[in-house]
């Protein structure tokens, strides 16, 4: 059995399909890994990051549990929190402006990244967000956090 199998780094993100792999072939988060530069363990959520802040009972555990294994098996360095605008799972909270929709964001993603850092101090945790491009409504620009 081959235990070489590590990587460099784990992505958190959401299921959304159209983040993903397309028939069309675009690929957001594929593109993002590549931009990386790196192999990437990639752990997707429905509810992209909210299942560390705001998790659904029996969810409370569930990232950490697959990261753990990023961490503990894979040896990864750097793990991405990656959360988009115009998130399904965000559709609860009723937002009615583009402001206080990014906001919820940003501030979700600064406590996951509290929440990844405190069970795993050794790991850099990074953040970064995908917009949509101006006109779109599946198009997303995934940057860094301000
Ligand atoms: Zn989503």
């Amino acid at each position: 059995m081959n235990m070489s199998h590590t990587c460099q780094a784990a992505v958190v993100t959401c299921e959304d399909f159209r983040l993903h792999q397309r028939k069309s072939g675009r690929n957001f988060i594929g593109s993002f890994i590549e931009s990386l530069g790196v192999d990437c363990d990639l752990i997707t959520r429905g509810g992209c990051i909210q299942d560390l802040v705001r998790p659904k009972p029996g969810h409370d555990e569930a990232v950490l549990r697959d990261l753990t294994v990023s961490v503990e098996l894979h040896k990864v360095g750097t793990i991405y929190l990656v959360g988009h605008e115009d998130c399904g799972a965000y559709g609860h909270f009723g937002f009615t402006d583009r402001a206080t929709e990014l906001a919820q964001h940003f501030a979700d993603l600064r406590e996951a990244q509290a929440i990844v850092n405190k069970r795993f101090p050794g790991v850099n945790v990074e953040l970064r967000f995908g917009a949509l491009e101006p006109g779109s409504s599946d198009a997303w620009k995934i940057t860094e956090l301000d």
